[in-house]
């Protein structure tokens, strides 16, 4: 049987490999280092970890990539097993020895008499012969590489840095404050003429606003990053220092907006959110991309009116990292529409960290053993968290016309990405209404209970047919 190719052995390489082979499919995973190296990775080993050591909560029940977690282990995931197996003490997250980590994965893989591990880069596009590959060559994706992609699809299809602006979980902002209105209610195309929240700020809000901007801590680029700042991209903080009323006349500009609360006061300023995902669920600050530290920004964007109690799927942030503009250029099974036999997995698909990238590295494996076997493999439902991810990546997420493919960002999973949920309990055990955290608690239970059913149905259907 011809071999699936994977070019990358990072976290979702390693995992696609080991889906494949289990599946009873030969496999040769394409990794550069040590022949060549990246800008982050620091050791030869597969499946390294460049930064934090963390997985990140475990909790299955109340939390979104606990809920994935679960889920890989369920699918039998490498990276799952080798993290349990090399844990170490980090509360209710799951943290791992990276050394010890990424030397087990390394050693399962070359031990499995299916993998073959190839040391070299694939400098351009994957020889014509192979005809079922798995790109996984995540953020620092070798230029060569990129450049072919590039080749194959337009130039704009692949981004190198990121340029994220916080997302916001729709439910927490108060409406009460905020409105529903386009600048000069236009309606323009698929949209209705209210298609932005916006929060107003008299100038006392404004002023103070800007003295937080300004006196944040900001997290500084890695030196070989360089300083990726392009035109109509300036992170908000940047903006700030460059004059006052900077944000005025940019993302914050009050113009062509009436506040229907208070119709006759014109506010000083206006943040606008715009959708996110097509659920409705999420909603992204526009132009509010930031280098702001994670801890200042939760408590700078509170000061907005109407976000007082904004809980945020993702904060804002501005990385090197290469990925694909996926919701244009991938079809749902994760294959290039351009020439299907090429399949993405891990970060360059435009999922964001190593849990999420091991999973989409999962899916993809699996997908290109079924392909390889002559097996039909349906998606997870998008009620699962795996399902969730990938949906998102390949159309849950809304391109705007304006701004083109830049709109997609990276995305960590979250529960913004799931279907709602019905008939969830509203009292609790003592028969008073829930509120606030409690209710918030009992959605997440509720999403997380729905999709473990759905995954151990979709799993089960999956192994039985194997088995036939
Ligand atoms: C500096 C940095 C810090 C990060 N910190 C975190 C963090 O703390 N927590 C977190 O969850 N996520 C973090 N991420 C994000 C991301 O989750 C990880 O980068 C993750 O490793 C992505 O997995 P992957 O498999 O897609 O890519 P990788 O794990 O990077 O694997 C890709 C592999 O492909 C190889 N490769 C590249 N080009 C070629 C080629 N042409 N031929 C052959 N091989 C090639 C590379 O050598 C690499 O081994 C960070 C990213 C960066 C860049």
């Amino acid at each position: 049987m011809e071999p699936v190719h994977i070019i990358g052995g990072g976290l979702a390489g390693s995992e696609a490999a080991w889906q494949i082979a289990q599946a009873g499919v030969p496999v040769v995973i394409h990794e550069m280092r040590p022949v060549r190296g990246t800008d982050a990775h620091k050791t030869e080993g597969l499946a390294e970890l460049v930064c934090s050591n963390s997985f990140r909560s475990d909790d299955s029940s109340s939390n979104a990539v606990g809920q994935l977690h679960w889920e890989m282990r369920r699918l039998n995931s490498l990276i799952m097993a080798k993290g349990d197996a090399h844990q170490v003490p980090a509360g209710g997250a799951l943290a791992v020895d990276r050394d010890g980590f990424s030397q087990a994965v390394t050693a399962a893989l070359e031990a499995h008499p299916l993998v073959t591990i190839d040391r070299g880069e694939i400098a351009g596009l994957p020889p014509a012969a192979w005809d079922n590959v798995i790109i996984a060559t995540g953020p620092l994706t070798s230029p060569a590489l990129a450049a072919g992609l590039q080749s194959l699809t337009s130039e704009d299809s692949l981004a190198f840095f990121d340029a994220i602006a916080p997302i916001v979980h729709f439910d927490s902002i108060d409406m009460d404050q905020a409105w529903l209105q386009s600048r000069y209610d236009k309606a323009g195309p698929g949209g209705t003429g209210a298609d932005y929240i916006n929060c107003p700020l008299d100038r006392d809000q404004y002023e103070a606003f800007i003295d937080a901007l300004l006196a944040a801590e900001k997290t500084e680029f890695k030196e070989w990053e360089g300083t990726p700042y392009f035109d109509g991209c300036l992170p908000i903080e940047v903006m700030a220092e460059r004059g006052r009323e900077t944000l005025r006349w940019g993302p914050m500009k009050p113009v062509g907006l009436t506040n229907k609360h208070n119709p006759t006061v014109k506010a000083y300023a206006v943040v606008q959110l715009r959708q996110d995902n097509a659920l409705g669920t999420l909603f992204n600050m526009t132009g509010f991309q930031t280098k702001l530290k994670y801890g200042e920004q939760a408590n700078i964007f509170r000061m907005i009116p109407g976000l007082q109690n904004a809980e945020f799927a993702r904060l804002g942030g501005i990385h090197r990292n290469t990925y694909l503009n996926s919701p244009k250029l991938l079809d749902e099974r994760l294959r290039l529409k351009a020439d299907t036999r090429l399949r993405f997995a891990g970060q360059i698909t435009g999922c964001e960290g190593y849990v999420e990238s091991a999973a989409t590295g999962l899916l993809a494996g699996r997908m290109a053993a079924a392909e390889r076997l002559g097996r039909d493999l349906p998606m997870p439902p998008a009620t699962t968290a795996l399902g969730a991810l990938v949906n998102h990546i390949t159309g849950g997420h809304i391109v705007t016309i304006d701004e083109g493919p830049r709109s997609f960002q990276p995305m960590n999973i979250n529960f913004g990405l799931f279907p709602l949920i019905e008939g969830v309990a509203t009292t609790g055990p003592d028969g008073k209404r829930l509120k606030g955290p409690a209710k918030s608690l009992a959605r997440k239970q509720a999403l997380t209970a729905r999709a473990k059913q759905v995954m151990d149905e979709w799993a089960g259907g999956v192994e039985a047919k194997a088995a036939e």
